[in-house]
């Protein structure tokens, strides 16, 4: 509730406090037991960051975190340090996150060490047991990243991610740096482990297809806010949002029955700096749709139909009574 990631910049010889990229400014949202939500929007758009405050892996800036119902939000590292296994990450690339010079047993093993008394006998065990799951071959228990494609190597980071018996895990773009052909064998297995073993995800990517085929509900994300967030099937069918209804335009429809009227819709000009985001609504700089109160009023994420939830001024009762006082703008 209220999430809010701002990183301080500092300027000149003196490194002055100067003002703050506001990465994730002011976010809300749940993630249901066992379902997986999606978080989507371009880079730069503040999704890795939120899926990482949101597992505490910064001190946040403010607001409230709540996992299995316990507040996380300002707890110390140290105190956070045994709801650690609660709760992993799977990374983007998986090259960068494996250390190079360790096996793939002692990769996978490294939390069981951290994190548990296991004997040498029973940490086997358990590595075994966890790459039976990702589908890798227990005879490479004893070799390197380096000898892997990146397809296993993701892999070895999702059994090393499930370790420790997770609830919840954060994907961030864990299939951007794979071959095309090899995604969607990661993308099956998540699912498949999902399944097994009760897990629930944050699936960050800027893959609309991909999102649309794992995830439950989807948030979108555009300038440090989350602008839209509805069930998957709503939200590909009619996204309300401008910036979500742009976003998506771009994906292709794979169901001919639902062709969609609209084209694609090509925004202009660039996404502001997140260090000085516009007055009013973080779009209303590139908005087709934007009005007088946009500019002067931030849109709150409201509930618009059961479900389904709107930053945007279009679908409040305020925007009506500002259009019929405020003339359209040229
Ligand atoms: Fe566009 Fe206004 Fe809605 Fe923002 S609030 S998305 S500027 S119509
Ligand atoms: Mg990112």
């Amino acid at each position: 509730r209220g999430l809010k990631m701002y990183f301080p910049i500092h300027t000149g010889l003196l490194r002055r406090h100067t003002g703050d990229v506001k990465a994730v400014d002011d976010v809300s949202f749940d993630i249901l037991e066992g379902e997986t939500l999606g978080l989507v929007g371009e880079s730069g758009c503040g999704k890795s960051t939120c899926g990482r405050a949101v597992l505490r892996l910064y001190d946040i800036t403010a607001g409230s975190i709540r996992l299995e119902g316990r507040e996380i939000g300002q707890l110390s590292q140290e105190a956070l340090r045994p709801l650690r296994p609660r709760m992993q990450m799977v990374f983007q690339d998986p090259q960068a996150s494996l250390n190079p010079r360790m096996t793939v047993a002692s990769i996978i093993g490294e939390p069981l060490v951290e994190h548990t008394s296991m004997s040498r006998a029973e940490r086997l065990e358990r590595i075994w047991e966890l790459m039976d799951a990702v589908g890798l071959n227990r005879d490479f228990a004893n070799r390197y990243p380096h000898e892997f494609s990146g397809g296993q190597r993701q892999r070895i980071g999702i059994a090393r991610a499930l370790a420790l018996n997770p609830k919840f895990i954060v994907c961030d773009e864990p299939i951007a740096a794979l071959d095309v052909s090899i995604q969607a064998q990661v993308v099956n297995l998540l699912e498949d482990l999902q399944e097994q073993l009760g897990l629930t995800y944050l699936f960050i990517s800027h893959d609309l297809s991909m999102v649309r085929h794992i995830a439950d509900r989807v948030a979108v994300m555009y300038l440090g806010r989350i602008v839209e967030l509805a069930p998957r099937d709503d939200l590909y069918a009619e996204p309300l949002h401008p910036y979500a209804k742009a976003l998506l335009s771009a994906v292709p429809e794979p169901d001919p029955k639902i062709a969609r009227a609209a084209r694609r819709i090509i925004l202009k000009g660039d996404v502001p700096s997140p260090a000085n985001p516009p007055k009013g609504c973080n779009f209303s700089t590139r908005c087709p749709r934007v009005m007088e109160i946009c500019r002067r009023i931030d849109p709150a994420l409201t509930e618009v139909a059961p479900g389904r939830q709107v930053a945007c001024h279009l679908y409040t009762d305020a925007s009506e009574s500002a259009e019929e006082t405020a003339p359209e703008r040229g």
